[in-house]
């Protein structure tokens, strides 16, 4: 009965939910944050445990000394064919990029990458709503439904009492991954991560090496290129083809204080960043005047926009030291996207949890010495997986769709976040399925997407439906899943 009562209720109010509350700053009262931030709420309410959300008030970052590695520098590379690479920029959505026209100048490698004959798109949306589901779905080319990795349901014992908790699925055995396939064909495959997820769940299927950041509450994007240098001179031979997956996690939370010596122009130079995780928890109980919320998204915005364009320059000295040491002399094929983005207060959010465009729309660049396909927009980021292993966009080309399974947790509060959620992109069009109820958003008149208009009996309606069919039916997987994973997972906020 009471499943039944909630699934109804949940469908009268869903359309409400996806407005939210909040906008406009300060017209935010407490009724408005306790909806709509159910998502952020969902992870900092309760037990804070150890501290996941502080920010590091770290720096200024002294990178030789901080992350010294003794690698010396590679030997010359000589492969025979193409080296190819999936850089994500974890955690970046589009409109915070430089590339796409944001007014600070957070990538301005990519936009190096752009005038060296990269094509690229500013709408590009991913496949899942977070790191797993998208990552898997870069790594195997097929839907969240498909693959299976994502969310996963307690288990209880058949009077309905969780007997144990299963936080995800790990990826389907039976789909194969791009380094599977690439080291198939001779390629030496290799992982280098921020991110620790990536070791985890059966992405590292097929990689022959795997390194990732295992140290937890601190994301830093410099880790990535000494890490990658070192691998290269003592884990890989030169003379074989390269597969490489990157992964920078720094716009992700916790962020790292600015480094105030840097050329950075912070919007407010006064910021205090240790401040921040006791203003947001009190921005979410709404406790805060109107004043210091706008203070709060300002510092907010410059801890992200910092992580941003970090990750920028980590990606930067990355394909620097490829280039430099010859790996992209037999031609190369590189794909350079993010996971998802990051919810910066809009709808009364922060974090990931969600399809909301600041969550799902990101920069997509593909370069490349071969052939450039020009990229339709909107572009379906899930692509990348074809591009890199076959040079050219899939045909034909999948649906531009996002999917949202939550957190089984989640399921105790309401909201973006806690319902399982499905967006297709057509053009401007946006149709989305929430809670069991189905809307549509024109991006042009509603950028901000705070008035969904019932779907109707739009022509696209049985595709999404579809899609929602192929999510339901697949969401309830059963098994176990790895402690270690569990603890990735706490590292990264995303389980309590
Ligand atoms: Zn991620």
């Amino acid at each position: 009965m009471a499943s039944f009562d909630r699934r109804a209720a949940l469908r009268l109010i869903a359309p409400l939910l996806w407005v939210a509350a909040c906008q406009g700053g300060a017209s935010c009262n407490r009724d408005g944050a306790d909806q709509a931030s159910t998502a952020a709420e969902q992870e900092v309410s309760g037990d804070m445990g150890d501290g996941i959300y502080e920010v590091i008030p770290r720096g200024p970052f002294h990178l030789d000394e901080d992350l010294k590695v003794d690698a010396r520098e590679p030997a010359p590379a000589t492969p025979k064919a193409p080296t190819v690479v999936l850089a994500v920029l974890d955690t970046v959505r589009a409109d915070h990029t430089s590339l796409c026209g944001y007014s600070r100048k957070t990538t301005a490698y990519l936009e190096a990458l752009k005038e060296r004959g990269a094509v690229y798109s500013c709408r590009a949306y991913t496949p899942g709503d977070w790191s797993l589901p998208t990552h898997a779905s870069y790594f195997t080319g097929v839907s969240v439904a498909r693959h299976g990795a994502h969310y996963a349901h307690d288990a209880k014992d058949e009077n309905g009492e969780r007997i144990r908790s299963l936080y995800v699925y790990p990826l389907r055995e039976d789909v194969r991954t791009l380094a599977e396939e690439m080291r198939d064909r001779g390629y030496q495959t290799v992982l280098v991560s921020d991110n620790g997820l990536l070791g985890e769940a059966g992405l590292q299927r097929g990689f022959s090496v795997v390194a990732t950041r295992p140290r937890k509450h601190d994301p830093r994007a410099d880790w990535v290129p000494p890490t990658l240098l070192r691998v290269l001179a003592e884990e890989v031979d030169p003379s074989k083809p390269l597969f490489l997956v990157l992964n920078y996690l720094q716009a992700h939370d916790p962020w790292v204080a600015p480094d105030l010596s840097l050329d950075w122009d912070l919007l407010d130079p006064q910021m205090a960043p240790a401040d921040f995780k006791s203003g947001f928890r009190r921005f979410l109980r709404a406790g805060l005047k109107p004043g210091d919320e706008r203070l709060l998204r300002r510092q907010l915005t410059d801890l992200y926009d910092y992580g941003v364009y970090r990750e920028d320059q980590a990606l930067q000295r990355s394909l620097s030291t490829l280039e430099r040491a010859g790996w992209l002399r037999a031609g190369f094929r590189i794909g350079i996207t993010a996971d998802h983005g990051e919810m910066l207060m809009e709808h009364g959010m922060w974090r990931h949890l969600f399809v909301y465009e600041g969550n799902t729309r990101v920069p997509f660049l593909y370069w490349t010495d071969g052939d450039s396909p020009s990229l339709p927009e909107p572009f379906p980021a899930i692509a990348v997986h074809s591009l890199l292993r076959d040079g050219r966009l899939p045909d034909p080309m999948p649906a531009v769709a996002s999917v949202a399974i939550p957190n089984p947790d989640a399921g105790r509060r309401k909201g973006p976040g806690s319902m399982p959620a499905v967006a297709m992109w057509f053009g401007d069009e946006k149709l989305v399925w929430i809670g069991g109820t189905y809307m549509r958003i024109d991006l042009v008149e509603d950028p901000d997407e705070l008035a969904p208009k019932p779907l109707g009996n739009h022509p696209k309606r049985s595709e999404l439906e579809a899609l929602v069919a192929a999510i339901e039916a697949g969401k309830d997987r059963r098994g176990e899943v790895d402690p270690a994973l569990v603890e990735q997972l706490r590292a990264l906020g995303y389980v309590e």
